[in-house]
């Protein structure tokens, strides 16, 4: 049984999600109109735990499939990678109406995408995602990237899929860091929109951590339904779509800071929203006590909550060169109450300042 999420975009679309089951993919492939013939994208990681998984399904089908199996790493969202895909659909006679299948987390996702949306002016995609952040961000609102060597994304389109598979099972292969870092940009949504998973996260937090499978099923359903809601209401960010930046713009800057080797990005996200909190605190938009709340649920799962002892002005100047920052004026995503997110760009240089000192 999958519980089903409609995304109604430019192109609209279904993400079904499960447990242990991708019959809804097999239903679906049988029921679309694509030639026959599916190519798979993934990276060494998801090949080798999954793939046989995934062929179960689609030899229910009457599909054949290339496969396409790249080094696993953030490296691979590079210009190299993305011809590679290309010299491998052109060989094998990929075109307009075979769809290709994104499987693995949010680099498969992204590069794969990528590849869908330029191949031949776009051809039909497919995400099967297999990481927390690929089931509750990456594979939903159709933003695709590579990197460029002068930064992270800068090289990407808007392009929306035909539809998306969320088997949670894939997840009981990834670490307990990798699951658990993934958990900032979790708390995020419960921050900037939906006070009742954050709620829950509160109070469910022993089965989360024990990563009980109905537990952790509920958790990604909640956040891919709140990624689609934002989505619907702003498709290629616009402007409500921001929000999702909620601690991500200290967060770019000590990832920057620390050459991207000292902190995963989650986890520079999570000191990035305990940032954005205190933040809330000095602009008098909520109390200590949800600013408490947020730290502390941050530290169940072991997420970093201080500042590392950085010239303070240094930081601020990172935030003014990041690429998101318009024209040097800093935007920060803050919250006036748990479930809700406002924006604001016009905050005193000092208290900034203030601000990260009190968090070292
Ligand atoms: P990832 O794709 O690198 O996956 C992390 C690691 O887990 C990799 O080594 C991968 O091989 C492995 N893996 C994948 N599935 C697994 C499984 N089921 N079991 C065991 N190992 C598994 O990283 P990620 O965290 O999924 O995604 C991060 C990327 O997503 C970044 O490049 C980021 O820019 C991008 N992203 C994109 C969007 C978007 O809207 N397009 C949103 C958020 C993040």
């Amino acid at each position: 049984m999958s519980q089903i999420i409609s995304v109604n975009v430019s192109q609209s679309y279904n993400i079904s999600i499960s447990y242990n089951d991708l019959s809804s993919l097999v239903d679906f492939l049988k029921n679309s109109n694509f030639v026959k013939k599916l190519f798979i994208i993934s990276d060494t990681n998801v090949c080798l735990l999954h793939l046989q998984t995934l062929l179960r399904y689609i030899e229910k089908t009457n599909y054949s499939y290339s496969i396409y199996c790249f080094e696993a790493g953030e490296q691979s969202k590079s210009k190299e990678v993305l011809f590679d895909i290309y010299d491998f659909l052109i060989e094998n006679q990929a075109d307009r109406k075979t769809p290709l299948v994104a499987f693995g987390g949010g680099v498969v996702g992204d590069v794969a995408s990528f590849a869908a949306s330029t191949f031949m002016r776009g051809m039909p995609l497919i995400h099967v995602p297999t990481t927390v952040v690929s089931q509750t961000d990456s594979s939903i609102g159709g933003k695709t990237a590579i990197n460029h060597t002068k930064g992270k994304n800068l090289i990407g389109t808007f392009y929306q899929p035909n539809a998306v598979f969320i088997d949670t099972k894939f997840l009981d292969t990834l670490s307990d860091e990798e699951f658990f870092n993934a958990f900032s940009e979790i708390i995020k949504y419960g921050v900037i929109m939906d006070r009742q998973l954050f709620s829950f996260l509160e109070t469910h937090i022993e089965d989360v951590l024990k990563r009980d499978a109905k537990t952790i099923s509920d958790i990604i359903y909640d956040c891919a339904k709140d990624k689609s809601l934002i989505v619907q209401k702003d498709e290629k960010e616009a402007s409500l779509r921001a929000i999702l930046n909620f601690g991500h713009t200290l967060a770019h800057a000590i990832e920057a800071f620390f050459e991207y080797k000292k902190y995963t990005h989650p986890q520079a996200v999570s000191i990035g929203e305990v940032f954005a909190a205190k933040l809330s605190i000095n602009l008098g938009l909520i109390g200590e006590n949800t600013f408490i709340r947020i730290k502390n649920l941050l530290e169940k799962f072991n997420l970093p909550t201080k500042i590392d002892n950085i010239d303070p002005d240094e930081l601020i100047k990172i935030m003014q060169h990041d690429k998101k920052t318009k024209g040097g004026i800093l935007e920060f995503i803050l919250t006036k109450d748990i479930g809700e997110a406002i924006i604001a760009n016009d905050i005193e240089y000092s208290l900034l300042i203030k601000t990260i000192r009190e968090l070292q």
